[in-house]
């Protein structure tokens, strides 16, 4: 994988207003937030996209996400929030170092803002892809 900004930031080759740190995990303040609070948490492990990322790394990501939210809503004064996590270009990625963002949803309605379309549910194909999915897991 290329080096990207979030690799120098963990090297300390970069800046970063530091929120959180251990061995495997990282959170910072996002520099450019939709909203007060706006937080970034990105494994240290330099994978693109959480597809390809190791079950330890995404373990250690999944341990420090709520104790940082609590953080972030203690600190910023948000009731709400949303957790985002961007896969792909189409899927608005701008930095391939896999990045939750933790987004403090405010009463002056500042925050993430979410265009949800939602379509018709075919039982049919529905249940040919969960039986699809799963096997992919497989275990
Ligand atoms: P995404 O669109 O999910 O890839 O989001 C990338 C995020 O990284 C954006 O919200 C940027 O504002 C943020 N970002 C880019 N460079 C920096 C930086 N040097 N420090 C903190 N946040 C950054």
């Amino acid at each position: 994988m290329s080096d990207t900004i979030f690799s120098k930031i963990i090297a300390g080759e970069i800046p970063c207003h530091k929120v959180y740190e251990d061995d495997q995990v990282l959170a910072f303040l996002d520099i450019h937030p939709i909203s007060e609070g706006h937080t970034l948490i990105i494994p240290k492990e330099a994978a693109a996209t959480i597809d390809a990322l190791s079950d330890e790394a995404s373990a250690a990501i999944g341990k420090a996400l709520p104790r940082i939210a609590r953080a972030v809503m203690q600190v910023s004064g948000c009731e709400h929030y949303n957790i985002l996590q961007n896969n792909g270009v189409p899927a608005h990625q701008a930095v391939f170092h896999v990045h939750f963002h933790i987004i403090p949803k405010h009463a002056d309605g500042s925050g993430l803002g979410i265009g949800w379309k939602s379509r018709d549910f075919d039982h049919g194909k529905g249940a040919e892809m969960a039986r699809a999915m799963a096997a992919a897991i497989g275990g």
